[in-house]
């Protein structure tokens, strides 16, 4: 086909206004695919990682009392907004449906595990300790007084900070555990 430069102009016109319209019919605003940050409106806590004694900062983002995020604090000082795997999964310590809530016991010898309320399992372990304490417990050593329990050994946990730690030492010690260990990066 003859293309006259008139006709020429005309059909790249025509053309140009269709694929204009084509395009006005497709266009969305775009803020409707931009999904909303989980931390818009949320306020921020800054707390520091339970897990380890390096001590790196987060951030604690919180809507309605509920944690929506979490992440490095850049201002820190320590770690500058940076955390290992164990710090960066620490959401999942609050936000998880694998996560235990209540007490399960499985008795000795028993293969099925049974719930049980708090009240319970903290009254058993006292009881338990006790009973592990003045079965082992020994007053004198070659004749020297030691007051020293033999039967419990004691280790603490990154996940608690100097006052309970101090608490800790202070129960283990006046029960004469001397098998006490602190641990501070598992
Ligand atoms: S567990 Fe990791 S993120 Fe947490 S304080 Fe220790 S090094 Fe930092």
């Amino acid at each position: 086909m003859d293309v006259s430069r008139r006709n020429f102009l005309k059909l790249a016109g025509a053309v140009s206004a269709g694929s204009a319209l084509g395009g006005l019919s497709m266009a969305r605003p775009i803020h409707a695919y931009a999904k909303d940050l989980p931390t818009k409106g949320a306020k921020e806590v800054p707390t520091l990682c339970p897990y380890c004694a390096v001590g790196c900062g987060q951030i604690a983002h919180v809507r309605d009392g509920k944690l929506v995020n979490l992440e490095g604090d850049a201002s820190h000082p320590i770690s500058r907004g940076r955390l290992c795997s164990k710090g960066a999964a620490t959401y999942q310590m609050t936000v998880n449906d694998r996560r235990l809530t209540k007490v399960l016991y499985r008795a000795p010898g028993a293969s099925e595990w049974q719930e049980k309320p708090y009240d319970w399992a903290l009254q058993e372990v006292a009881k338990r300790f006790k009973a592990t304490r003045d079965a082992t417990f020994v007053e004198k050593d070659g004749g020297a007084l030691v007051n020293r329990c033999d039967g419990i050994a004691w280790i603490g946990s990154a996940c608690t900070d100097n006052e309970e730690c101090y608490l800790f030492a202070k129960l283990a010690r006046s029960a004469g555990i001397v098998s006490l260990e602190h641990q501070a990066r598992l």
